[in-house]
């Protein structure tokens, strides 16, 4: 089966099965358990729900491993933290991750004494940091400077050394790039994202092909509370569907909106793994099915990022991205990143390209 086919069907109920396509959400707190609970499929909400299995199968099928539900994207990072490091470990952190990782690396796991190293995702340079770690934390193309390691390269390096991987997969999703194939423990995702991709939902996951591991993670889950919404789940499973359709119509506008970018004199610089200028670019073109859907480009100064942001009448200036609705922000604005402060994060969403190229020169234009 052709891997599109099988994300549409992912995690729905078999064909020859009677009765609706799909369950509604299971909003139930509490379900009917006499006697002995071990005898019951479902107990109580916290433990688990049929509405989360039915999308963590949709999940296992994506990633190649057991995939595990989590309240947020940050609840799922947190999870693997928690499940990995004790006081004494040493993790090795891209110095250019999501933001908030570092900040939970500095403000947790620094105050129950494991020591966090960074260093850059380009030209592999987490490699030299690796010397008695315990766990390599990767994530390419990194938010939001769209910097790409070569998967495959680092876990034969961190693998010699005894060292655990897991990969933040959030930028790329499971549809573009499958890094528990490439031999990671862990693959980590803000399903928040293009996952789910509608911009109505905080979600993450967790998914791994050690079996010991799956369920210290669910046993996190549990103890810890970081459980999601049966509402949430339900959306998107329902999103998921379209994942292919909306990811490769969203890839191919990204790839024509950089070289767009690229050929204007305003736009001093362009990220994207996708021009073939980029430093890693063959390795993307190794390791990802396409070059995703965010495009970053650098406008210089802080004045000329906000003239184009205002400037921009389909596109809207917000936060997140991978949804069907185009997006832009200037990143510096939150702070914590090493970028100009004329940098813009674009996230194409699933609109003509002509209109969001139309929208964009106008905007420059101004
Ligand atoms: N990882 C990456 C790469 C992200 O960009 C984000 C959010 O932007 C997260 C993790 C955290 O996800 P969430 O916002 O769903 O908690």
């Amino acid at each position: 089966m052709h891997r599109d086919t099988m994300i549409v069907h992912a995690g729905y109920r078999a064909s020859q099965e009677t009765g609706p396509f799909r369950h509604g959400p299971q909003f139930s707190s509490t379900f009917t358990t006499p006697g002995d609970p071990s005898q019951h499929q479902f107990t109580y909400g916290r433990f688990h729900n049929p509405t989360w299995t039915a999308w963590e199968e949709a999940l296992a099928a994506l990633d190649g491993g057991e995939a595990i539900t989590y309240a947020s994207g940050m609840a799922a990072v947190a999870a693997v933290f928690g499940v990995c490091l004790r006081p004494g470990d040493v993790v090795v952190l891209p110095s250019d991750s999501y933001y908030t990782i570092r900040v939970i690396a500095s403000n947790w796991l620094k105050t129950i004494g494991v020591q966090v190293r960074m260093a850059p995702t380009r030209g592999n340079a987490q490699a030299s940091a690796l010397e008695g770690a315990r766990l390599l934390w990767l994530e390419t193309p990194t938010n939001p400077q769209l910097d790409v390691c070569d998967i495959r390269e680092l876990v034969q390096a961190a693998r010699a050394q005894n060292v655990l991987i897991a990969v933040d997969n959030t930028t790329a999703t499971a549809y573009l790039q499958q890094p528990l194939a490439l031999g990671a423990n862990y693959v980590v995702a803000s399903d928040t994202k293009a996952l789910t991709g509608h911009s109505d939902l905080v979600l993450g996951h967790v998914a791994t092909t050690d079996p010991e591991q799956a369920t210290a993670l669910r046993t996190w889950r549990t103890q810890h509370g970081a459980i999601p919404g049966p509402m949430e789940v339900w959306l998107a499973h329902r999103s998921l569907a379209t994942l292919p359709l909306r990811l490769n119509h969203q890839c191919a506008s990204a790839l024509q909106l950089a070289r767009f970018l690229a050929a204007q004199p305003g736009v001093e610089a362009v990220f994207y793994p996708g021009l073939p200028d980029h430093a890693a670019h063959e390795i993307a073109k190794r390791q990802m099915k396409a070059f995703g859907s965010i495009v970053s480009f650098d406008l210089g100064t802080r004045a000329r990022a906000e003239q184009f942001l205002s400037g921009l009448t389909v596109v809207r200036e917000a936060t997140s991205f991978g949804g069907v609705h185009s997006t832009a922000e200037r990143r510096a604005r939150w702070g914590g990143d090493a970028i100009s402060d004329g940098f813009i994060r674009f996230s194409v969403g699933c609109e003509s390209v002509e209109d969001i190229l139309s929208d964009v020169a106008a905007a420059l234009r101004q």
